[in-house]
């Protein structure tokens, strides 16, 4: 009989964008690749539970490279990922917007229950965190989510918006 090795929980962590693509760009030039990179590393460096049980943390990239969005979802598959965290930075050509959206598959999914939980999860503690105001969870057909529909729960978190960036983000949002 085959004995049963409680593996530590698998949290990938994705960093959008990267290299060529930066994604969001401020005002004063500070640009969404770098910031969410940073950002992944210090969570991952500050990590290593989730929930009260042991876990790993993973990036999708650990430089300033570009990853397809194929490829972000086939390593949380192939690591077997617990959850997909996928992060942003908003971008808006009114400079006053501002606040936290995470977003959820929008379709039917295994996950779906799990990945609406941690979406609120990850809001309230970003809101907590930041005092920026919450945009809501909502729903989107994400490739990224989409991908991982059958894999795990998936979220994708907008940080606040780029303009803004500058908040009291202090890393520690798990
Ligand atoms: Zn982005």
């Amino acid at each position: 009989m085959g004995q049963l090795v409680e593996r530590p929980f698998r949290i990938v962590i994705d960093p959008g964008h990267g290299g060529i693509d930066s994604g969001a760009v401020s005002e004063t030039g500070i640009q969404e690749k770098d910031l969410v990179l940073a950002i992944a590393k210090q969570l991952q460096a500050d990590h290593n539970e989730f929930d009260g049980k042991p876990a790993e943390y993973f990036l999708t990239r650990y430089t300033d490279t570009l990853i397809s969005l194929k490829d972000r979802t086939k390593l949380a598959t192939a690591l077997q990922a617990d959850l997909f965290i996928s992060l942003h930075y908003n971008d808006s050509p009114s400079k006053t917007a501002s606040g936290i959206e995470v977003y959820v598959y929008n379709h039917e999914s295994p996950y779906r229950q799990q990945s609406i939980w941690l979406g609120h999860l990850l809001e309230k503690r970003l809101v907590v965190l930041t005092g920026q105001k919450s945009r809501g969870v909502r729903f989107a057909n994400f490739q990224v989510l989409r991908e991982l529909k059958h894999t795990c729960p998936a979220v994708l978190v907008e940080l606040g918006f780029i303009d803004h960036y500058h908040n009291r983000l202090k890393f520690k949002i798990l």
